[in-house]
């Protein structure tokens, strides 16, 4: 993940153009993605697909002929979305086009301008704060012209149409935490799942923030009721522990697994409650959808100085973490693949375990909490608790409550019935 991220962190990603699509063919050396296209000025919702924006190059000249601010040194340099321009100006013209980082003078931040055509610069503000009075020469070699909006979509059909959903937006550049963590989480995740006997169905979306989830949203409405759970994926690279953030739901299916394999894992997370800001979980949890879609992460946008600006780089996310976070995301698939609701075949009074070999048959260190699981399973088993709701109000690991429902499978005692 970690030289695949370094793979992609050159490109100049936008929410349209050249940069999201040869991302899409790097994506495509790993899993089959399917790229969609959607024609600029599309009414989608509220919102019309935007023109599309490609770059050539970008830089000021200062007036003693030096190119700073080159697009060719980093990709935050320009404002994203920027209009072309060729001009000279003064200083004092120039200034408000600029953006900096006063409280970190080492950094440039990363800036766009999409629903407003509009253009500008970003650069350390130590270098801003050294520039000279006089003539500077800016050319913005830019295209903002009707074209298409990309999405990257790759289906994984399972034994049942019930979908899952995970989301990550493609659209930032040379950002690794927010946005290139996601996307190689998201690539390796949907890679193993490939190879795996799936009985949900799987649905992995690629897409630019925000005008992304509204146009699949608005071109897929009839898909949506498939969507039984869901995961936006952003900020997994970091040094900080794991954060889930719940769907609007609060309580969904998603949300309880997440936290099932969160809390199993003994290390420290947070949680946050829903809130209407952040990423493409506003659009999949807007009132009009409500869909069961949470957010995984480790450190929350804006809780890290570093967040949208050059030092998000490649020392800021390590493999480890990423490691983790793909660990995380495979647990949770784990658990929604096993999740469901049992029946007990033997409701009144309990069935006798002892001729069934279910009693202290099983033997290790944890041999009472996994017998207490088996009981705790038999008994909720009445077609209104699946099994995360088992292991939360008997406070075993997940784990036991699976093993156990397995076992009275196995033994007859135990029937799977039809969500509802
Ligand atoms: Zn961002």
């Amino acid at each position: 993940m970690y030289s695949f991220i370094s793979d992609l962190y050159p490109i100049c990603r936008s929410i349209t153009g050249e940069g999201v699509r040869r991302t899409f063919r790097e994506i495509q050396k790993y899993i089959p993605l399917d790229v969609h296209e959607v024609n600029s000025g599309t009414q989608v919702f509220d919102w019309t697909v935007p023109k599309e924006w490609n770059i050539r190059k970008a830089f000021i000249r200062t007036p003693r002929g030096e190119k700073i601010a080159d697009l060719r040194e980093s990709n935050l340099h320009l404002v994203s979305y920027s209009v072309p321009v060729r001009r000279t100006m003064t200083l004092a013209e120039l200034k408000p086009q600029l953006h900096t980082l006063p409280d970190h003078p080492e950094w440039i931040p990363f800036r766009t301008s999409y629903y407003k055509e509009d253009w500008g610069f970003c650069m350390s503000h130590r270098q801003f704060e050294g520039l000279e009075e006089g003539e500077y020469e800016v050319v913005i070699d830019s295209s903002l012209e009707p074209g298409v909006l990309n999405y990257g979509e790759l289906f994984l059909p399972g034994e049942k149409e019930d979908e899952v959903l995970i989301s990550c937006h493609v659209c930032h550049p040379s950002l690794c935490n927010d946005n290139l963590s996601g996307i190689a989480v998201a690539t390796f995740l949907a890679q193993k799942l490939q190879s795996m006997k799936l009985k949900n169905s799987y649905r992995f979306l690629f897409i630019p923030g925000t005008i992304g989830s509204v146009t699949w949203l608005a071109l897929n409405e009839h898909r949506v009721s498939k969507i039984k759970n869901g995961l936006v994926l952003t900020c997994l690279g970091d040094a900080g522990g794991l954060t889930y953030k719940r769907s609007r739901q609060g309580n969904a299916e998603i949300d309880r697994a997440v936290l099932a394999v969160l809390g199993d894992a003994g290390s420290n997370f947070n949680v946050l409650d829903f809130s209407p800001y952040g990423y493409d979980e506003r659009q999949y949890c807007s009132p009009g959808f409500n869909l069961p879609v949470g957010v995984l992460m480790r450190s929350p946008h804006g809780t890290f100085p570093e967040y949208h600006t050059s030092a998000d780089n490649l020392e800021f996310v390590k493999q480890d973490s990423l490691e983790e976070s793909l660990g995380t995301c495979l647990s949770i698939v784990k658990v929604l693949e096993a999740n469901g609701v049992y029946l007990n075949q033997n409701p009144k009074c309990e069935p006798q375990l002892g001729k069934r070999g279910l009693y202290r048959s099983i033997g290790g260190e944890d041999a009472g909490r996994r017998q207490m699981a088996i009981l705790w399973t038999l008994n909720l088993s009445d077609g209104k608790h699946d099994l995360l709701d088992i292991a939360r109000r008997s406070g075993l690991p997940l784990e036991f409550v699976l093993e156990a429902a397995d076992l009275l499978m196995e033994a007859g005692l135990l029937k799977a019935q039809k969500k509802v």
